[in-house]
């Protein structure tokens, strides 16, 4: 038998924090169990020559919506797999109750174990949830969704204030299925999850989750944009501009400090957005604050977006909104990179018109690509600098450290191998995702993965997917769920999702 089921050789290790390392990497039961100068072809049964090459921790898409708009097992397979083309290994896709996703409201306790069914062995990658609160029943669960069921992240979106409330009142708001979703429930919210923050402070990290942006700004504003009779994505910017993500921010802050929440302001998309995140942090040293940014607020503006294809909330903004993020790739500022990948169907996009189509697209496929080129070869941004905001850092601050985002000896065994100088020009088909349009067509990008390693096991090769749908459910933080299953999961569950063992 040999030492190692696999290993990557002839390799250099982008190693989060710490830099590029000329070594191999040894391969056993799932894990990292060497970093070695060298590793003997004959000491592996599966051999990777990552000659010229460099091989990055697999990279943890943190913000994704499996099943937001299509049924979710399908969404899971052809997502979860189009992932894997762009170095992804795991996925932390939000889910809430209300309109889309399975259009009903209720307890977690009966929909969560329902979500955990449909997802189980259909995703590619390795994967988690985001859970959003809805309602005020949903926030006596927190405790029970971290400890029992490995959440260990929530969510609040800050413009479903009011919105599409109901004509008949009594039945409160028919998008959210809540009653009272505003600041007050988010104060409870916050609440909540700052107890359970300090409770599991030891474990990993838990903390809630913000979409920054102010619904009766956007209200007044899409108005006028409406009267004005302008169309496609400028006028999408103007009637939701980043004031309206700035107003947004401040509200989130003087809540987060008022409870000591942890917080995590989701896809930053402009220089006003990402530059309050900047100053609330330095206003606010004791308050634990996550900046996240997306792939396609770093690449996209308003003219290059393709229309109404490229809707997105926030919206996609101007030329010198996405060199300001840039920057703050570069010093630091930026935590965490995501797709905020939402598939969504070519007709629910064209045949509407820009207010009535669906907000959203896949992107996660483009990674690690668009983090090299855009980043690393045009922008100069270090590589080890890439694989902090791609997979250790997005790890550390989701509860996952170290089991992943780490090129260490312990950790799950997921990389993705980099060709640097392998360019592709984007296409739906390169991508592999069920979304046969994208915002991003036509974007040269240079770096790509020749292999996706996911526990030891070679998911993708030469933008072939050839591994099985054997993700696996990671409970978070993993300090806390690292040991054994837990015994009050379901007997049913127990058997299709498999628990990682230490
Ligand atoms: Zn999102």
């Amino acid at each position: 038998m040999s030492r190692f089921d696999l290993a990557v050789v002839n390799g250099t290790l982008v190693i989060p924090h710490t830099g590029l390392v000329r070594a191999d990497l040894g391969v056993k039961d799932g894990r990292i169990t060497a970093i070695a100068d060298k590793i003997g072809t004959h000491e592996a049964e599966t051999l990777i020559d990552a000659n010229g090459k460099v091989v990055f921790p697999g990279a943890v898409d943190s913000h994704y919506h499996v099943g937001i708009y299509r049924p979710f097992p399908q969404d899971a397979e052809s997502e979860s797999r189009s992932s894997l083309i762009g170095g992804v290994t795991t996925l932390l896709s939000y889910f809430r109750t209300g309109h889309h996703y399975l259009n009903k409201s209720g307890p977690y306790r009966t929909i969560f174990p329902e979500v955990l069914e449909l997802a189980a062995g259909h995703f590619y990658t390795d994967y988690g949830f985001h859970l959003a609160i809805m309602t005020a029943q949903q926030l006596l669960e927190v405790d029970d969704l971290v400890e029992k069921y490995g959440v260990g992240s929530f969510k609040f979106y800050m413009f479903y204030k009011g919105l599409n409330l109901s004509a008949d009142s009594t039945r409160g708001n028919d998008y959210t299925m809540a009653d009272n979703y505003d600041l007050g429930h988010l104060y409870l919210l916050m609440e909540k999850v700052s107890a359970a923050a300090s409770k599991h402070a030891d474990s990993g990290r838990i903390a809630l989750s913000l979409h920054c942006e102010n619904p009766e700004l956007i209200r007044v504003f899409i108005e006028k944009v409406k009267e004005e009779g302008l169309q496609g994505l400028k006028a999408y910017s103007r009637a939701r501009p980043p004031l309206t993500e700035h107003l947004s921010i401040l509200e989130a802050i003087l809540l987060a400090e008022a409870t000591g929440c942890p917080v995590n302001l989701l896809h930053l998309s402009s220089r006003q957005a990402l530059a309050a995140g900047i100053r609330a942090r330095r206003e606010h040293p004791s308050l634990d604050i996550v900046l996240e940014t997306t792939l396609h607020h770093l690449t996209l503006t308003c003219e290059t977006a393709g229309g109404v294809i490229g809707k997105v909330n926030p919206p996609i903004r101007e030329r010198e909104d996405v060199n300001y993020l840039w920057e703050g790739i570069a010093n630091g500022e930026v935590d965490t990179v995501v797709s905020d990948h939402a598939c969504c169907m070519e007709d629910e996009k064209r045949d509407a018109d820009l207010w009535g189509s669906l907000p959203g697209f896949g992107g996660s496929s483009l990674l690690y690509p668009t983090l090299i080129s855009e980043g690393f070869h045009k922008r100069n941004v270090p590589l080890t600098r890439i694989s902090e905001i791609a997979a250790a850092s997005p790890a550390r601050h989701f509860g996952l450290f170290p089991q992943k985002g780490a090129l260490t000896v312990g950790a799950d065994a997921d990389f993705a191998v980099i060709d640097l100088n392998k360019t592709q020009t984007i296409t739906p088909e390169l991508l592999q995702s069920a979304q046969k349009f994208t915002p991003f067509r036509g974007q040269e990008l240079k770096g790509w993965p020749s292999e996706t390693i996911l526990r030891g096991e070679i998911m993708m090769r030469s933008s072939q997917v050839i591994g099985q749908a054997g993700g696996q459910y990671i409970r978070r933080p993993v300090g806390l769920h690292g040991a054994s299953a837990d015994p009050s999961f379901s007997a049913s569950l127990e058997r299709r999702i498999m628990v990682r063992e230490y």
